[in-house]
C-alpha cells in the first residue's frame, strides 16, 4: 500500500473515532483533503484509495488541478482567500468556497456562476480569534452576511468555517470552535439553516469534531509537509 493510502486510512480512522468519542453519528464529519501545493498525481493517488473532496487555496492551482484531473469525479472546495479579480475562475471550476468574508465577492460569484452548473456551495468565513487572525468577518457581521448570501440565486448558503490561531490551550480552542456553534444556533432561531461548519484541520480535527464540525479540512496529516516555492 502507497504511503498516501496509508495515510489516508489514518486520517479516516481517526476522524471516526473522534467522531465516536464525541457520541456523534458515524459519518457525521465529513474528511476534505487540502491538496494545496502538491501535484496534481498525489490527488490522483488519494482519490484511487477512495476520497472524492479536495481542497485548495489557490486560483491558478485549483485551475490547473481541475483541468488536469477533468476525468476524475471530484468535488472541488476553494478554502483560500479570493480576490475579486480571480472570482471568475472559482465561479466556473469549484463546486464549494468555504471563504466567503464579503459580500461583494459572494455577489460576483453568484453572478459569475455559469448557469448550466448547480448552486455554488458557500460558507462564510468567519473571524474567531479577533485581533490574531486576519481572515473572516467578524463574528458580530455575521448574521447579516449570512443573510444577505442566502439571498442570491446562484449560491446555496452552507455554513460556516474559521481557521482559530494556532494555540495549544485547549479551552481556548473550544472556545473558538463554540463561536461557529453559537452563530449556526443563532441562525437556526432566526429561520436560517446552516448544515455545515466547516472547521478542524490536522492538528486540531479531534477538538473540532468534538466541537461540532461537520467538515474538517486536513492536509499535512494526509499528503505530508508543504514545501513553499521561496
Ligand atoms: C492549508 C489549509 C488547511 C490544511 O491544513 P493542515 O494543517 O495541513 O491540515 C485547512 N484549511 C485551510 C483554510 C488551509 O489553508
Amino acid at each position: 500500500m502507497s504511503q498516501l493510502t496509508l495515510a489516508l486510512h489514518t486520517v479516516q480512522a481517526q476522524l471516526a473515532e473522534a467522531t465516536r468519542l464525541s457520541g456523534r453519528d458515524a459519518g457525521a464529519v465529513q474528511l476534505l483533503a487540502v491538496s494545496k501545493t502538491f501535484p496534481a498525481a498525489a490527488v490522483r493517488e488519494v482519490y484511487a484509495a477512495g476520497q472524492r473532496a479536495f481542497g485548495e487555496n489557490y486560483v491558478q492551482e485549483l485551475q490547473a488541478k481541475a483541468a488536469e484531473l477533468a476525468d476524475l469525479a471530484i468535488t472541488w472546495h476553494f478554502i483560500g482567500p479570493l480576490q475579486s479579480n480571480k472570482t471568475r475562475i472559482v465561479a466556473e471550476t469549484a463546486h464549494w468556497v468555504h471563504s466567503i468574508e464579503r459580500l461583494k465577492i459572494a455577489e460576483r460569484l453568484s453572478a459569475q456562476r455559469p448557469a448550466h452548473l448547480p448552486p455554488l456551495n458557500v460558507c462564510v468565513q468567519v473571524n474567531v480569534s479577533g485581533e490574531d487572525s486576519k481572515s473572516g468577518c467578524a463574528p458580530a457581521d455575521a448574521p447579516a452576511l449570512l443573510r444577505a448570501v442566502a439571498a442570491l440565486p446562484q449560491l446555496q448558503l452552507r455554513g460556516l468555517m474559521c481557521i482559530p490561531e494556532p494555540t495549544p490551550d485547549a479551552a481556548t480552542l473550544a472556545a473558538r470552535f463554540a463561536v461557529l456553534r453559537q452563530l449556526q444556533a443563532q441562525m437556526a432561531d432566526e429561520g436560517l439553516a446552516l448544515d455545515t461548519l466547516s472547521m478542524g484541520m490536522s492538528s486540531d480535527m479531534a477538538a473540532a469534531i468534538a466541537a461540532g464540525s461537520t467538515m474538517v479540512r486536513v492536509g499535512t496529516a494526509i499528503f505530508g509537509a508543504r514545501h513553499y516555492p521561496a
